[in-house]
């Protein structure tokens, strides 16, 4: 592979060019007109404007993207996150004009987009799963005696969900007809599919997922495990790896289920497999991403493995260069997503002109951005900025380091997260790991953020006496001398 187009923009295209001219490989940025100075941009050897800036007209427009590539002599397409990456129509596409699609086969994209569908091709893999309807539901009869078999409460879910859209809670048996009528045409017409199943509620559940790596020899490893739990509108905002929680044997059977699940949609690439636990460690398989995930940075510092590199390797036929027991964590890493939201303002967009944009920088931190100062933030796509990623050999360690890169980070002219990524991590909740997908709905309020914001110095101290006594204890990492630092600088 000589040369590879990013179909995406921001911070992800960024990071996949950075790679792939690590490899001494050529790249190709495609955009938009509201991104015609983006770094993505000018950082690609070349780059042709597509459309205008909505994403219908620019960067989902599959055919002209393919045109763009086999007119400038391009051998593989890397879809980033977000827009055509799990478009299977799109994957095909790319490998009928006889180019390499950076990620999975269509079919596996296919099969893993559908929840219910990802759900019946792991069946015969002994995967646990979430008690409840095993197919589409729409007949509220049978939704209530599924509903008494798994006890209420209950979450009605899309089949064709994602990005925690399209789920309804209900408590009560008598609000089930409702509910479901309305789930039905949330998702007819959100997703151009009514097909809705049932789940039980887990109380309070916490989201770890796999990150796995699949390569066409039939070689799949697991990365361990990316802890989601910090969810604003079952939307990650905060991403740690490893999980606080975890012990060595449930991450080592939670690994040992991804793998699975790869195995069972004949997975290529990098993938992410995701769960949930409850209070016992218990795991349920929720789905399967077929993509590279906002939050791979966390894996890539505590493994040591570039992620982006194996989806090219991979991509090209290459067999692994490692087995698992070759994989080990080392140390701790966070990501936390900065938005251009407004914390104190219910978190809405904040859409304006960096004024001000000056990085936070220093040992064991990573930033993962799309943006210089001076550019506007276009109102046309997803509102992140950044993602602050930083590093530290132990949790409590990797947590201070995001406080003060908090306190370094120079954003002026729109209103970002960072207020709120300090919240998160000055939380006792947090910092002692004892917290679950509902840590938001817990414990954020205006008041509770402006306190976090205005006494640091005397929480940071609180913070450093607590987790030194805490952490040993807490932590379930192998030990395994030196940091992997080294490879993200
Ligand atoms: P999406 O594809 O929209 O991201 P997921 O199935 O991955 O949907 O779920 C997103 C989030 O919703 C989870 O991380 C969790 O917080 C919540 N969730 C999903 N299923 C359940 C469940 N059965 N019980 C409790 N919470 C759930």
């Amino acid at each position: 592979m000589k040369k590879i187009l990013v179909a995406n923009r921001g911070e992800i295209a960024l990071r996949v060019m950075r790679t792939a001219r690590k490899m001494g490989i050529k790249t190709v940025a495609v955009f938009s007109e509201a991104d015609r100075e983006a770094p993505h941009v000018r950082f690609a050897d070349e780059a042709v404007c597509i459309g205008p800036p909505p994403s219908n007209r620019s960067y989902l427009l599959g055919d002209k993207i393919i045109e763009t590539a086999l007119s400038l002599g391009v051998d593989g397409i890397h879809p980033g996150y977000g827009f055509l990456s799990e478009n299977a129509a799109f994957a095909q596409k790319v490998q009928d004009a006889g180019l390499i699609f950076i990620g999975p086969d269509p079919y596996a994209i296919e099969v893993m987009g559908n929840k219910l569908a990802a759900k019946d091709a792991v069946k015969g893999y002994d995967i646990p799963m979430v008690p409840g309807a095993e197919s589409a539901i729409s007949d509220v009869e049978e939704a209530q005696k599924i509903a008494r078999q798994v006890g209420l409460p209950i979450l009605i879910k899309a089949a064709a969900g994602g990005g925690g859209k399209g789920m309804r809670i209900v408590e009560h048996e008598q609000d089930l007809p409702a509910q479901m009528e309305r789930a039905i045409s949330e998702a007819q017409s959100a997703f151009g599919d009514g097909a809705v199943f049932i789940e039980k509620y887990i109380a309070s559940p916490r989201h770890i997922e796999i990150q796995v790596l699949a390569d066409s020899h039939g070689n799949v490893v697991h990365l361990f495990e990316r802890e989601c739990s910090v969810q604003r509108r079952h939307q990650k905002v905060v991403e740690e790896a490893p999980s606080s929680v975890l012990t060595p044997e449930v991450r080592a059977a939670m690994g040992q289920a991804a793998v699975m699940v790869a195995k069972a949609c004949r997975y290529k690439g990098a993938g992410t497999v995701e769960f949930l636990i409850d209070e016992q460690l218990n795991f349920y398989f929720l789905e399967m991403n077929t993509r590279l995930q906002v939050e791979h940075p966390v894996t890539e510092l505590i493994s040591g493995v570039d992620l982006v590199e194996q989806q090219i390797r991979i991509a090209r036929g290459e067999t692994l260069s490692f087995t698992q027991d070759e994989l080990h964590i080392r140390g701790h890493a966070l990501e936390l997503r900065v938005y251009a939201e407004d914390p104190y303002d219910n978190f809405h967009p904040s859409i304006g002109k960096l004024e001000v944009y000056r990085r936070p920088k220093g040992e064991g931190i990573r930033v993962d951005d799309g943006f210089e100062e001076g550019m506007d933030i276009p109102i046309y796509y997803d509102p992140m900025i950044a993602k602050l990623i930083t590093y530290g050999e132990t949790r409590s360690a990797a947590i201070h380091r995001m406080l003060e890169a908090i306190e370094m980070y120079q954003i002026e002219g729109v209103a970002t997260t960072l207020p709120f990524g300090k919240f998160v991590c000055q939380h006792e909740a947090f910092t002692s790991g004892h917290f679950d997908t509902h840590f938001v709905q817990h414990y954020f309020n205006i008041e509770a953020l402006k306190e976090s914001n205005r006494e640091e110095g005397l929480y940071a101290a609180l913070l450093a006496l607590q987790l030194y006594t805490e952490e040993k204890k807490k932590l379930h990492i192998p030990e395994v001398g030196g940091s992997n630092w080294k490879y993200f600088r």
